[in-house]
């Protein structure tokens, strides 16, 4: 039987504010244990909440940008648990009457000629635990270690619906989502520093069906990477399971990225009741409707909303427009040297750019690892040397080695094209020069072009492009051999 998988994601995104959602303790990343703390985060008895306003903006910003409806008035709630990194023994979230619900991320997955359109349940706010330390080793400490520096740091929940079919598809959401919440700058979106968390429920059906099966929920995934990889395990055990004639067990799952696998946390019969109440030490959250509006009018613009205007004013691929636009700072770099190119002549500057900028520039800067802040080439630069190509004075290839040279030195293309003699040679009559040169010494080639085979004219180009140092203009040098051949053909 074929069965479809059924994935919701639950993500935790770390807000970015300069103090926690409660107190004024700084949330820098990296402190020593136990530096960022004061009375109100470490649960000390009596003391009272003062809710960041920068973090309830930030949390309706999002919403808005997700097309959620904000609520007029939420509700913080205590989420009551016992676990050691939460000094309150309760943590203040949203249950009952979160900051928003019913929204909408549409995603661009391989298998859709159109975005999938993913339901978002709920967008809450609530604050961070603290985090445990277990040393190992000799001279470890026995035991284990708590740091409450991420106590009460401000997160937003962002509730899914299961509208995710394979892992891909849950991949693809998240980055959008990363994308979307980079756009409003929110969040550092950090996997790796535990700044965008990922938990995943995941319950196949035989493909057809509409009931939905019993979910597992995965968590633990610190990348992109791992996300997949626990929902491609997680498909195929509960396959594999159903398969054999054995039911699936609801439960909570711990992936492990080292082994590869996942193993048992807790099952339904131990879930926790969190026994929610409202939190009697904040009164309810208004966010007034003309506040609310305010926000939406000064939303930027969006991931979505961008790639479109890319493909209809640079007249880009939607792959093009995808890949310039994912991730801010691209569409920026692109938008800016754009800017200095409007004004030059020649057909497909747009594209040309575009090639550039996600060809050479990206395969650079993946290829080290490298984020484009640090980028040796900036904008500036990469519009001189496609402009140096529009007006002719660099072929494609040469303007290769110029932009090697501009990537080990940081050196501006007009200097290094300069400096090097890197010019394109235009002059028809010492490209003829170069070209009757290669037919005298090539003749064998010559004639088998003029028998018919015109592959032969491949090598010959060669012959004349290595004559020129590379230098020549590929396209005169075609058309003068091809005249060269030809008045051969007629003279002989
Ligand atoms: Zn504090």
């Amino acid at each position: 039987m074929d069965y479809e998988s059924v994935i919701g994601l639950e993500v935790h995104v770390q807000i970015k504010t300069d103090s926690k959602l409660f107190c004024s303790c700084p949330t820098v990343f990296g402190a020593p244990p136990n530096s960022n703390i004061c009375p109100v985060c470490s649960g000390y008895p009596g003391c009272l909440p003062v809710l960041n306003r920068k973090a309830v903006e930030s949390g309706v910003r999002t919403a808005l940008a997700l097309g959620c409806e904000v609520r007029e008035e939420s509700v913080f709630a205590r989420k009551q648990y016992f676990y050691p990194d939460l000094p309150k023994n309760y943590q203040i979230s949203q249950y009952e009457k979160p900051l928003a619900e019913g929204g909408e991320l549409f995603v661009e997955t391989a298998g859709r000629p159109e975005p999938l359109r993913v339901r978002i349940l709920r967008v809450h706010l609530e604050e961070d635990a603290g985090k445990l330390i277990h040393p190992e080793g000799a001279g470890g400490a026995e035991g284990s270690l708590v740091d409450l520096n991420r106590t009460g740091i401000p997160l937003m929940e962002i509730v899914s619906e299961p509208d995710l079919r394979s892992s891909e598809d849950a991949q693809r959401y998240l980055e959008a989502l990363k994308s979307s919440l980079e756009y409003l700058g929110v969040s550092g979106c950090d996997m790796e520093k535990g700044s965008l968390r990922c938990d995943a429920n995941v319950s196949i059906r035989p493909a057809g069906s509409r009931t939905l099966g019993t979910k597992v929920e995965l968590k633990n995934m610190n990348s992109f990477r791992g996300v997949r990889d626990a929902v491609d395990y997680e498909i195929a055990r509960q396959t594999a399971a159903v398969e054999s004639g054995g039911r699936i067990v609801q439960e909570t799952r711990l992936w492990d990225a080292e082994k590869g696998e996942s193993r048992p946390m807790r099952s339904k019969e131990e879930a926790h009741d969190y026994r929610y109440f409202p939190e009697p030490d904040l009164p309810p959250l208004a966010a007034p409707k003309e506040w609310v509006e305010s926000l939406r009018a000064a939303l930027p613009e969006m991931p979505r909303a961008r790639r479109e205007r890319f493909t209809r004013d640079y007249h880009l691929t939607g792959y093009d427009a995808r890949v310039l636009t994912a991730q801010k700072e691209l569409g920026d770099y692109y938008e800016a040297a754009w800017q200095l190119l409007r004004t030059v002549r020649g057909d497909g500057r747009e594209k040309l750019l575009a090639n550039w900028v996600t060809t050479e520039l990206l395969g650079r800067l993946n290829a080290g690892k490298m984020e484009l802040a640090s980028s040796p080439v900036p904008a500036e630069s990469m519009a001189g040397l496609v402009r140096l190509i529009l007006d002719g004075t660099l072929s494609g290839k040469i303007a290769k080695t110029v932009f090697d040279e501009m990537w080990a030195t940081g050196g501006e293309p007009a200097e290094i094209v300069q400096k090097k003699g890197l010019v394109q040679v235009l002059d028809e009559g010492r490209i003829r020069e170069w070209a009757k040169e290669a037919l005298a010494r090539n003749r064998k080639a010559a004639d088998e072009f003029r028998s018919g085979k015109e592959r032969a004219l491949g090598s010959l180009v060669g012959a004349v492009m290595k004559a020129s140092g590379g230098k020549a203009n590929p396209e005169i040098v075609n058309r003068i051999l091809l005249e060269e051949l030809g008045s051969g053909k007629t003279g002989g």
